[in-house]
C-alpha cells in the first residue's frame, strides 16, 4: 500500500535540469524532498548544453512523440515559472547545401509534417525575413523553418525550479554534504543514502538523476552494468562535444537557433552566441591548444554563416559530455537488482525534462506505472548484449 504522500521522504541525487525538474514536481505533490548535488546546482552537463528544445530528428515515432511532448511541456510551464528569464521560443532555421543534405532535409520536413510537427521549407527571401543576420545563402541552399522549437537558458531555469521546490519544503544540499558516496537498502529497511559529509539519509524513494555519472551510482547501489551509457571518458568517444561562446555580437546578430553545414549556433546571454559543430573531433583527452584552435575554427564558420560577429572573439570554450544511453533513448525507472533505486538518465534531457519529470513524479506519487514510460525501462538491457549506438 502506498503511504500518504506527505509522509514520504524522497532523496533526489543530481540537481541538473532533470533532477531539479523532478524535485520541483515531487515537492509540489507534497513529498518530503531532499535534493543532493556534489557541486552547485546545474553545473553538470546542463550548464553548457546547446539546450535546443526540439524533436527535429528523433526516432522511432514514439520517441519523437515523447520529445514533441517535451516542447509543449516547457511552453506550458514557462508562464508559471518566470519563463521570461529562461524560455526562448525562437524557432530554428536549418540550411542544407549538398545534394544529400537537401534530400535528407526535404524528406525530414515531409516526415515531420506528416507527424503533426510544424516544419516547412522556405525560400531565401523568407529565410532572410525570419533571420535577418543570415548571410545570403548560395543558390543551391535549401532552408527549412521549425517555428515551434526553442532554446532554454538552463542556469536561470534550474535556479527557478529549485526555488519552486524549496518553496514547497524541499531541502538542497551541495558540496560534500550533497556528494553521494554510498547507497544501500537492507531487506525490510528504508533505503539509505550516504554522503561525503558522513550523513546517512533514510528515504522511501531514491531517485538518481546524476547524468553521465549515473552508472557509478548504480554500481554503488550494488547494480553495476544496469545503466549502459556510451563510455564518455574513452579516447574518441562520441559523447563529448566542444561548446564555444563568442562575443561581443552586434545588434544585427542572430536571434534564432540556426543549423548550417558545419556550424550550429544560438544566442546566449551577455551579448554572446553559443556555437557547436557536428564534426569537431574532441574528447576529454584533447590538448588545450587543440581545443583553442577548434574554438577559433567554429568562430570562423559562424562568421561565414551570419552577420554580427565582426568584432567577436572566443570568450569561453568547454568540452561538455552528453549522457548517451547505449541505445540512444532515455533510461527511466527502477533498476533491476536494486528496485528501490529509480534512475532517470537521457540525452536530450533539456528537451525532455519538463515532460519526463511529470510522468516520473506521477509514478512515484501514485505508485502506478506510466504507460508512456514503458519503452524506456532499465530492464530492457537485462540479459542482452548492450546494443551499439546507431548514430
Ligand atoms: C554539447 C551538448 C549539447 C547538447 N545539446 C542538447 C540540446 O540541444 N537539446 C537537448 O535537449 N539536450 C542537449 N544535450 C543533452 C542535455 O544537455 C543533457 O541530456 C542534460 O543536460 C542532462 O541533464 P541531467 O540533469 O540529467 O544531468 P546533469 O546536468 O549532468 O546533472 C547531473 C548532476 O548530478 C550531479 N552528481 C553526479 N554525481 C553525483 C554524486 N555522486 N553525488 C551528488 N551529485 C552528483 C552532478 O554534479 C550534476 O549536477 C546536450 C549535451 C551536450 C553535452
Amino acid at each position: 500500500m502506498v503511504r500518504p504522500v506527505q509522509t514520504r521522504r524522497c532523496v533526489v541525487i543530481g540537481a541538473g535540469v532533470l533532477g531539479a525538474s523532478i524535485a520541483a514536481r515531487l515537492a509540489a505533490a507534497g513529498m518530503n524532498v531532499t535534493l543532493l548535488d556534489q557541486d552547485e546546482p546545474g553545473r553538470g552537463t546542463s550548464r553548457w548544453s546547446f539546450a535546443w528544445v526540439n524533436s527535429n530528428d528523433k526516432g522511432p515515432r514514439r520517441y519523437h512523440d515523447l520529445n514533441h511532448a517535451g516542447l509543449r511541456a516547457w511552453a506550458q510551464l514557462a508562464p508559471a515559472l518566470d519563463g521570461a528569464a529562461w524560455y526562448r521560443p525562437a524557432g530554428n532555421l536549418e540550411l542544407a547545401t549538398s545534394a544529400a543534405g537537401r534530400a535528407e532535409l526535404a524528406m525530414r520536413v515531409c516526415r515531420l509534417t506528416g507527424w503533426g510537427y510544424p516544419a516547412r521549407l522556405v525560400d531565401a527571401a523568407e529565410a532572410a525575413e525570419i533571420e535577418p543576420a543570415l548571410r545570403p545563402p548560395g543558390p543551391d541552399t535549401m532552408t527549412a523553418w521549425f517555428p515551434d522549437e526553442a532554446y532554454l537558458l538552463t542556469e536561470p531555469l534550474i535556479e527557478r525550479l529549485i526555488a519552486r521546490a524549496a518553496a514547497r519544503g524541499a531541502t538542497l544540499l551541495t558540496g560534500e554534504q550533497g556528494r553521494v558516496t554510498g547507497l544501500d537498502a537492507a531487506p525490510g529497511r528504508a533505503p539509505r543514502v550516504r554522503t561525503a559529509a558522513g550523513a546517512v539519509l533514510a528515504a522511501d524513494e531514491v531517485v538518481c538523476c546524476a547524468g553521465r555519472w549515473t552508472p557509478g551510482l548504480a554500481a554503488l547501489a550494488g547494480a553495476p552494468g544496469t545503466v549502459p551509457l556510451v563510455a564518455w571518458d574513452a579516447h574518441g568517444s562520441p559523447a563529448p562535444a566542444l561548446v564555444v561562446r563568442v562575443g561581443p555580437v552586434t545588434p544585427a546578430a542572430p536571434v534564432r537557433v540556426l543549423h548550417a553545414p558545419g556550424i550550429f549556433l544560438r544566442p546566449h546571454p551577455g551579448g554572446l552566441l553559443q556555437l557547436e559543430a557536428p564534426d569537431t573531433p574532441v574528447d576529454l583527452h584533447t590538448p588545450e591548444a587543440e581545443l583553442r584552435h577548434q574554438a577559433g575554427e567554429l568562430l570562423r564558420r559562424a562568421s561565414r554563416t551570419v552577420r554580427g560577429l565582426e568584432e567577436a572573439r572566443v570568450v569561453a570554450y568547454q568540452v561538455c559530455v552528453r549522457p548517451l544511453p547505449a541505445d540512444e533513448v532515455s533510461i527511466v525507472g527502477r533498476l533491476p537488482g536494486a528496485e528501490w533505486l529509480y534512475v532517470a538518465v537521457t540525452h536530450s534531457g533539456v528537451t525532455l525534462a519538463a515532460h519526463l519529470s511529470r510522468h516520473i513524479a506521477a509514478e512515484l506519487v501514485s505508485g502506478g506505472p506510466s504507460a508512456e514510460l514503458a519503452p524506456y525501462r532499465p530492464d530492457r538491457f537485462a540479459g542482452t548484449n548492450t546494443p551499439a549506438p546507431g548514430r
